[in-house]
């Protein structure tokens, strides 16, 4: 035997693990509430259930290579060309091949930050540099300061709207003005992972912004509002030349027929998607007045988290979450995410909350 190691690719040196939400046993020893993942509370739709029960029986075979009817009804569904539809492994899959369709050694790729934590990782596997804009002081993207930082390298931009974690949004105003200023040749990616969730009409729906730009791309997912989070399907929007360079870059096979199939029987229940929505959205305006009246601030967020700006409380409140049944996502030193869920989860977190603004330099 000899004791070397396979050579792997140096860039791979450095990258940080995925922070997955690990789940903890609560101290009565109760199953945790998951409210560290931005999923979907809901069990999935009844029609749902039985759709993937009955392609269960059939997955010896290999699923659509294509997703044919999977892309024919997202086409219908924005009404956009068929060509301009391209699905992948959740939309983080969907991100990783356009850095693959664009972006290598000596490019770079522009975001702000802090946002998606995956956005720095699959940069570096992609071997291109990472170049971060700090978000604003309210938590928004600071879409001049990005403007300035684009040079001949940048290849990528990703513009997270809402923005994971401070649930803000980019407005359609300053996004068009932006868009208008940056270099045709540079692909603007607009991450709508949390699109559904958005009721600020200054919002602005991507879709509609990339008709008129070949380089606008938008990324969307079945896992947060419709509940798919587990099948790993997700899919962009893009023109032919960007949505034939997602076909060419997928993993074969990588949507299984379970996620299309499940994907399709969403879109087709749509009106019990958005009575769903609805009342997440209600929730989290409960949940934003609960934390208001016990004296946080937080921002206006559009998606279904709030972020709570703890800096080096962060971990601390995380453990107290955690110690009373609830899981969160610290990102330690700077703040807490905490995903909307059912009622009686959020009425833990808001107990933690309340509890922990008490504490004497608890906030
Ligand atoms: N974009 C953003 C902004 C996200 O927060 C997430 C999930 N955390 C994703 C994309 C990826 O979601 P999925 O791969 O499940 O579609």
């Amino acid at each position: 035997m000899t004791t070397k190691n396979p050579r792997l690719r140096a860039t791979l040196a450095g990258i940080p693990a995925y922070r997955a939400g690990t789940a903890a046993a609560a101290t009565d020893g109760a199953e945790p509430h998951m409210l560290s993942r931005n999923e979907s509370p809901y069990p999935p739709l009844p029609g749902v259930m039985e759709t993937v029960a009955a392609t269960a029986a059939s997955v010896n075979r290999y699923p659509d290579l294509a997703c044919t009817r999977l892309v024919r009804e997202l086409s219908e569904h924005f009404g956009v060309p068929l060509s301009h539809v391209a699905t992948g492994t959740g939309s983080v899959g969907v991100a990783q091949q356009l850095l693959q369709a664009t972006s290598g050694p000596g490019d770079e790729v522009l975001y702000a930050w802090r946002s998606f934590e995956a956005y720095p990782i699959i940069t570096q596997i992609s071997g291109a540099t990472s170049v971060r804009v700090p978000l604003s002081s309210d938590g928004r993207h600071d879409l001049d300061g990005m403007l300035s930082a684009v040079t001949e390298r940048t290849r990528l931009i990703f513009i997270c709207n809402p923005n994971n974690p401070t649930g803000t949004v980019v407005h359609r105003a300053e996004l068009e003005r932006f868009l208008d200023q940056v270099p045709d040749d540079v692909l603007v990616v607009l991450d709508e992972a949390y699109r559904e969730f958005v009721s600020d009409t200054r919002a602005p729906d991507g879709i509609e912004l990339y008709r008129e730009r070949p380089n606008v791309c938008v990324l969307r997912t079945f896992s947060k509002a419709y509940g798919l989070a587990g099948l790993r399907v997700g899919y962009a929007i893009a023109h032919d030349p960007v949505a034939e360079a997602l076909r060419k870059t997928a993993v074969p096979f990588g949507v299984s027929q379970l996620a299309q199939d499940a994907a399709i029987a969403s879109l087709r229940a749509e009106e019990q998607i958005l009575r769903r929505i609805d009342v997440l959205v209600r929730e989290r305006a409960r949940v934003r007045d609960a934390l208001s009246a016990q004296g946080w601030t937080t921002q206006d967020t559009q998606a279904n988290f709030v972020w709570l700006p703890l800096g080096r409380h962060s971990a601390d409140f995380a453990t107290a979450c955690g110690t009373a049944g609830v899981m969160v996502q610290p990102i330690p030193g700077e703040g807490v995410r905490v995903t909307i869920g059912e009622r009686e989860a959020n009425d833990v977190f808001l107990k933690v909350a309340a509890d922990f603004s008490r504490r004497p330099g608890g906030r």
